[in-house]
């Protein structure tokens, strides 16, 4: 049988298309067939692309002013729209995620160039009064080169939500995408390209973990790395940061709890509840994975959520479904691991296998599961499944609930549901997560909320303003008169 021509996607080293040592093929998790031909970046692209990156800073980048950036910036944001549709496609093809969803993506990796734009020429240092005769001020700098080591979940949101505020605060980039879904962020590479972004401040390396992500995040060239994925590969990458003494921002994983009081409007909040596990097939770093519930509501708000998982309709990324396939085999054996254990521990109430039939195919999809009765100290409650995989567990008053949200490892987003202030800012003071929610729920929220970990789900902040003071560094100047 001939072999269908796949599209290729060349790394962007200096402004170049470039093949490296050879390519790897890209899966559609929806059909689990190859559609896209990438190249397999290695150390030598590595080191070119730093290389590429730190003459571009020298010579371009680190000179331009605010006002110059954020003109290219707002370039790309236009081109981003102009192509918004195509590159929503092609994320749900490489994630499998719903159109909706891509399109949303799209939107907010637009947003982000915009954002960055408008905040840069506002980002100052200060004055500061200190001896007679001293005049002492400071001035935010760039890094030089700044690296970013993305996953396949979100690749358009997550690699512009890393490289856009450092490229506006002056630094040049290195952007290696998870071998899993690594299109739209080389399309992102071009597209800066055509908007006048100049050759060698953004390169693109897709490859694989240990090929590619490793000798970047070790590089000696490399001023600051900025890694969003696992816990295990963010211990790796910190270790390497650690040694070349630079530092890094790690956004990990999560185990986030919806908190659900007994007066909280139920109807406002199940579909939000449903949605924060569903969105992604809860391969989302902040899906609300763990559901607590007041014991006074517990076994209605648990039917109702079980109604309404029964109720999903799931289905390859490009029909736009509520739940699209699991991102690859290896993953949905994972995913089907943790379930299957979890029905010998827990009662399960929705899903629990493998979602099969003709529209599916030899996609990775499974159903939307539900697990009541978990214990806050069970596997299923500790770990981060990265499945349309949700565990409940009662509890019976406010202090047992902010003691619950807070007993795992992780703490990246949390929501509160109630119509009492005083225990929504009771709760939103007590759990340890870098983001409360109250009657709502966002993963990860807009572009202008800072965002990332407390404990083991990483430190340092991405999104709003705080990204500025994160991809930049504070120099002060004493001058005496
Ligand atoms: P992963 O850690 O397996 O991979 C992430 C990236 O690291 C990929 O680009 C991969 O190629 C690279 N990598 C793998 N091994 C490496 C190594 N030895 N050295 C350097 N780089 C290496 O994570 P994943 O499976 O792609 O993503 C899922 C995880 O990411 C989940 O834990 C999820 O919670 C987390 N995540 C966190 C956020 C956040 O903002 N906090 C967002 C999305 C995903």
């Amino acid at each position: 049988m001939s072999k269908v021509k796949m599209e290729s996607y060349p790394a962007i080293i200096g402004g170049e298309k470039v093949n490296g040592k050879g390519t790897f093929e890209d899966l559609d998790p929806s059909t689990g067939q190859p559609f896209a031909e990438v190249a397999r970046c290695g150390e030598a692209e590595i080191n070119q692309a730093v290389e590429a990156a730190r003459e571009a800073h020298e010579k371009t980048w680190r000179r331009t002013t605010p006002a110059e950036r954020a003109r290219v910036l707002h370039n790309i944001a236009e081109l981003l729209r102009r192509d918004h549709e195509e590159l929503a496609r092609l994320e749900s093809t490489d994630t499998g995620k719903p159109l909706t969803q891509t399109r949303a993506d799209v939107a907010v990796a637009a947003r982000y160039f915009e954002f960055y734009a408008n905040t840069i020429e506002s980002f100052y240092g200060d004055t500061i009064p200190t001896q007679q005769g001293v005049f002492a001020y400071t001035l935010r700098e760039p890094f030089g080169v700044a690296a970013q080591i993305i996953p396949w979940n979100y690749p358009i949101q997550i690699g512009c939500r890393s490289v856009v505020p450092a490229l506006a605060t002056g630094n040049c980039c290195v952007m290696k995408p998870a071998e899993e879904a690594p299109l739209t962020p080389i399309k992102v590479g071009e597209l800066a390209l055509e908007a006048g972004l100049p050759p060698g401040v953004l390169n693109v390396v897709p490859g694989f973990g240990e090929e590619a992500g490793a000798p970047l995040s070790a590089h000696k060239g490399i001023d600051h790395l900025a890694f969003t994925g696992s816990l295990e590969v963010g211990q790796i990458v910190s270790r390497a940061a650690a040694e070349n003494v630079i530092p890094v921002t790690l956004e990990l994983g999560g185990k986030s709890p919806n908190v659900v009081f007994a007066d909280a409007d139920l109807d406002g909040a199940i579909p939000i509840v449903v949605n924060s596990i569903i969105q992604a097939a809860g391969q989302t770093c902040a899906a609300g994975s763990r559901l607590l519930v007041e014991r006074r509501v517990h076994d209605e708000v648990l039917e109702r959520v079980a109604e309404r998982f029964k109720g999903i309709e799931i289905g390859p990324g490009l029909e736009d479904p509520d739940l699209g396939p699991i991102i690859s085999e290896e993953q949905l054996e994972r995913v089907d691991g943790y379930v299957q254990q979890g029905k010998g521990e827990a009662q399960l109430l929705a899903g629990g296998d493998r979602a099969r039939g003709d529209r599916l195919g030899g996609g990775y999809f499974f159903e939307p599961t539900l697990f009541g009765g978990v214990s806050h100290s069970d596997r299923l409650a500790q770990e981060e499944v990265f499945g349309p995989v949700l565990v409940a567990t009662p509890f019976d008053d406010p202090e047992e609930a902010a003691w619950m949200a807070n007993a795992t490892d992780y703490g990246l987003v949390a929501a509160v549901w109630t119509r009492d202030v005083s225990k929504a800012h009771h709760l939103a003071q007590e759990i340890r997560a870098g983001q409360v929610f109250v009657n709502t729920y966002g993963a990860g929220g807009g572009v202008e909320l800072p965002f990332g970990g407390f404990k083991k789900s990483g430190h340092g902040r991405e999104k709003g303003y705080e990204a500025l003071y994160e991809y930049s560094q504070i120099k002060t100047v004493a001058i005496k008169y």
